[in-house]
């Protein structure tokens, strides 16, 4: 899962970005109004974690351009207390939920595996095999034991779940597990694939590549 987190206040940020990314999920992260526009225009979220008080361009301002370009992906906007019109106006504007500073960090996360979870309409948990991932724990099981995973290898089987045996390229991988200031070196991928592949091969379940198109789950017959 990707997310966009709009947020000029850098200590907030980099709370947020953390926490979030030690959950597996990819955070990308933007200071401005006109970058998270340029961001939303150009990339592909799965939430948009936004401020409302952001320089350049007001957080309302972007909400607005993002809905008119009918992207419907869910938005969190974030807000302070002594702004209640604002936060009215986000959600008259299409935001799906809000938050209001200061707010704690779990109460954050919790909104959201619930925004995601309710845009995909999909149940809690996920299922390849004797794979199964848990979409608010956000951990993965197998044959009922728990796969110790670290993010980047979480975020990756989450995508590999979620495509149930389908082939995904490595660049559909890449944009899923990497954020754009991180250095994606030519066998970084590789090597988490690698390892994620040790982790459930006891469980029968192999990553297969075919070459030139990308990797998908297979069950041991
Ligand atoms: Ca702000």
């Amino acid at each position: 899962m990707r997310l966009l987190l709009a947020e000029d206040d850098e200590i907030l940020s980099d709370g947020i970005s953390k926490a979030l990314k030690q959950s597996g999920y990819v955070v990308d992260h933007v200071a401005s109004g006109a970058d998270a526009d340029h961001a939303l225009e150009t990339g592909r979220f799965d939430l948009l974690i936004l401020d409302l008080g952001l320089p350049q361009l007001d957080g309302l301002e972007v909400l607005k351009r993002l809905r008119a370009r009918k992207q419907l992906m869910p938005v969190l906007i974030l807000t302070a207390r002594d702004r209640l019109e604002d936060r009215v106006t986000g959600l008259d504007y299409g935001a799906d939920d809000y938050l209001t500073k200061p707010f704690d960090l779990p109460e954050l996360e919790a909104r959201v595996r619930a925004m995601l979870r309710r845009g995909q309409t999909q149940s809690v948990e996920v299922e390849y095999g004797p794979l199964r991932f848990d979409t608010v724990s956000r951990k993965v099981t197998a044959d009922g034991e728990l796969i110790e995973l670290s993010a980047k290898e979480l975020a990756l089987m989450e995508v590999f779940i979620l495509k149930g045996g389908n082939v995904i390229s490595k660049e559909q991988l890449i944009e899923h597990t990497y954020r754009w200031d991180e250095e994606v070196s030519h066998n970084a991928i590789e090597v988490t694939i690698h390892r994620l592949r040790k982790k459930i091969e006891p469980h029968k379940v192999n990553i297969r590549s075919i070459r030139g198109l990308g990797y998908f789950l297979e069950e041991e017959q």
